[in-house]
């Protein structure tokens, strides 16, 4: 399968046609941006990295009964996905503290939920993806109550079966972020899982594995994602 145009360049990945109006090919950079792109960097090999530990996990969770756009890997760098329509609503699952969410509550970094959280944040780049709630999902048209429902149930049944993934990896899953699409009148998980959307502590030691190295200057950033490879790879 050729690339054959490129239809959208994003922070971290650009996205391309095929001769397959049906399949996209997603094609990892090593850009990294943090804060709202205030922050740009790159993190030397992370795009080849984070399509191998992706297309792990996105067969994984296949495996699981999970839908995703994940077809199959086409290169280092490259792998392709069915083309959805994204639905504009970033979904972050929480199992412990961290992030935005000590700023906003007043918490202790690591402060365990007494249950998995879920959060909804407008993708809109210029407004700084602002969370919001089911009300303003459907009161701006930007998913159906079904939709809500359906990807809810979908992002918290994803965080069950991926504690598990990386339990047995020795990493916790501290929180992140899921984008769904519209696939054939089905709502299907697309985008990306990897250390750029991820928080992964290791267990024990409480090493980050994740772009928190980035974000805080905290170095040996490309070890953390090698090393997170290295385990769901083995
Ligand atoms: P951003 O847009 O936040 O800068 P990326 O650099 O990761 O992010 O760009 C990838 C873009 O592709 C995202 O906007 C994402 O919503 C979109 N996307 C992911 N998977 C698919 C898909 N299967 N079909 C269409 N668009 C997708
Ligand atoms: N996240 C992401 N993309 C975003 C925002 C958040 O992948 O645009 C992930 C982030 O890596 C973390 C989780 O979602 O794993 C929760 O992020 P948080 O709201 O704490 O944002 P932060 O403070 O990191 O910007």
């Amino acid at each position: 399968m050729q690339k054959l145009q490129s239809i959208y360049e994003g922070k971290a990945k650009v996205l391309y046609t095929t001769e397959d109006d049906g399949l996209l090919i997603q094609y990892f950079k090593d850009d990294a941006t943090a804060f709202n792109a205030q922050k740009k960097g790159t993190i030397h090999q992370k795009g080849i990295m984070n399509n191998r530990i992706a297309a792990k996990i996105f067969e994984y969770l296949s495996a699981q009964g999970i839908p995703t756009h994940f077809v199959k890997t086409l290169s280092d760098r490259e792998m392709l996905v069915k083309k959805v329509s994204i639905v504009p609503v970033e979904v972050i699952v929480r199992n412990r503290a961290a992030g935005s969410l000590c700023r906003f509550l007043g918490l202790a970094e690591g402060t365990a939920l007494a249950c998995p959280t879920l959060e909804f944040c407008y993708k809109n780049d210029a407004l700084g993806d602002p969370l919001i709630n089911e009300y303003h999902i459907r009161a701006l048209n930007l998913a159906t109550e079904g939709e809500i429902k359906e990807i809810s149930g979908m992002a918290l049944s994803i965080n069950e079966h991926l504690k598990n993934f990386f339990l047995k990896l020795n990493i916790e899953l501290i929180d992140f972020k899921l984008e769904f699409g519209r696939y054939n009148g089905q709502i299907i998980l697309a985008d990306e899982i990897s250390p750029d959307t991820c928080r992964l502590w290791e267990v024990g030691t409480g090493n980050k594995l994740d772009k928190d190295r980035f974000r805080r200057d905290l170095g040996n950033i490309e070890q953390a994602y090698q090393e997170v490879l290295r385990r769901v790879i083995q």
